[in-house]
């Protein structure tokens, strides 16, 4: 065994197999199978440490199962680590055996070629909206050219104006300065949901807060870690760590982002990137945590606030949203059951599992839809992704949108 070998094997010793975890595991709440269980997973990793099974595909099977959303270390007792261990093992597959199946290959090659390129990343968005603009979309669904899980959950591309990147450099206050501030805008947050970016801005300078946003920054590379490419994605930190070597809190409004950016020190295993991730919040954490000078503008809605797993359960982030959404004059917060399950989104799980995704994304649906919100709030593009299309399959038409959106005072409007 290598010295990381080791270490892993060492790490799925810590799970004494007592299954709290099972029953807050999507994938074990839909197949009912241990192997799909968390248990069952560091099970099957324990395995392949002592070196007891050579299929390796059996492994993998069980793997890209996981949705990787960390309910089950909120769950552990014994403090497993499971997000980490799944990550360093499914690198150590990716590097001994990597994926063969279509599918993989074309997320594989779409992630490092298109999703962590800004620029080919907006050209490719400018050219999906004048596909849909012509019609060629629907006329592809009528031909069945795209398969019909992603038609369903692909929102139409907003036009130009909404897509337009912020305005890269220092963004000033109108009033006194309270403090200064980077933000790290994101990859899928700006094409698809640009207004959210610019709702976050627009908070934060209503605020007193100086913004910063570097040129230079790269995709956080979540999606990459995920799929078990953490040498891409240590590119990308190296980037963003120098991007913004200047700023001594760095923001972001996407907890997937959020999460990885965090886990820097753990990905370069380098002071620098020790002291980066330190130096990274949630927009809701820091808000919270400075609180609101300017109150955001009155709304009569009922809300459903809705965790997005790589906020509650690998950031910790739970209260800071809701005590916000509670400063808005007139919103009122509705309970639903299981806010901290996964809705389905995990990146690109919707698209690499559809099946399992969907029924995950409807159970999250259906028990939205009994709260009887108005609007449904969570904060990542994913998830907003998901569980809007995740409510319109039961017919479900209540919208989505971030915390940040209704944070914003009524003289930025
Ligand atoms: S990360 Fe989520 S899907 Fe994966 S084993 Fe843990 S709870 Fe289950
Ligand atoms: S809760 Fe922790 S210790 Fe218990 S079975 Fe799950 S991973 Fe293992």
């Amino acid at each position: 065994m290598s010295t990381t070998q080791k270490d892993l094997y060492q790490q799925t010793l810590g799970c004494v197999h007592c299954g709290l975890c099972l029953p807050v595991c999507p994938t074990y709440r839909v197949l009912g199978m241990e192997t799909d269980s968390p248990r069952g997973r560091i099970y099957l990793m324990r395995a392949l440490g002592e070196g007891r099974i050579e299929n390796l595909d059996v492994v993998r099977t069980h793997l890209d199962r996981c949705l990787d959303c960390r309910a089950c270390e909120t769950a552990c007792p014994s403090g497993v680590q499971y997000g980490n261990l799944l990550e360093s093992v499914r690198g150590d597959l990716e590097q001994k055996a990597p994926s063969r199946g279509l599918r993989p290959r074309i997320a594989r090659f779409m992630v490092r070629h298109l999703l962590i390129h800004q620029r080919r990343l907006r050209l490719a968005f400018s050219a999906l909206r004048a596909i849909e603009v012509v019609g060629l979309r629907k006329l592809a669904r009528i031909l069945r050219l795209i398969p019909r899980s992603l038609d369903a959950i692909a929102p139409p591309v907003p036009g130009g104006t909404q897509r337009a990147p912020l305005k890269t450099g220092l963004h000033q206050p109108k009033g006194p300065v309270r403090g200064r501030v980077g933000l790290f805008t994101g990859c899928v947050m700006e094409p698809m949901f640009g207004h959210v970016n610019r709702a976050t801005l627009a908070v934060l300078l209503a605020n007193g807060f100086e913004v910063v946003i570097p040129k230079a920054q790269r995709c956080c590379g979540a999606l990459l870690v995920h799929m078990g490419l953490p040498d891409d994605a240590r590119t990308l930190a190296k980037a963003n760590i120098a991007a913004f070597a200047d700023c001594d809190v760095i923001l972001n409004n996407s907890a997937g982002c959020g999460a990885a950016l965090k886990e820097y020190g753990h990905l370069l295993d380098a002071p620098a990137a020790a002291n980066f991730a330190k130096k990274c919040r949630d927009i809701c954490e820091f808000l919270d945590s400075v609180g609101l000078t300017q109150l955001p503008a009155a709304r009569n809605v009922t809300v459903a606030y809705d965790d997005p797993c790589h906020l509650c359960h690998a950031q910790g982030v739970r209260e800071a949203p809701r005590k916000l959404l509670q400063q808005v004059d007139g919103l009122k917060l509705v309970a639903h059951a299981r806010p901290e399950d996964c809705c389905g989104s995990a990146g690109i799980y919707n698209l690499l599992q559809p099946e399992l995704a969907a029924e995950i994304g409807k159970r999250k649906a259906e028990t939205l839809t009994k709260a009887g919100a108005q609007l449904v709030v969570t904060g990542n593009p994913g998830c907003m992704i998901q569980i809007g299309a995740s409510l319109r399959g039961i017919g479900d038409h209540t919208p989505v949108c971030h915390p940040v959106e209704l944070l914003v005072p009524p003289a930025a409007k």
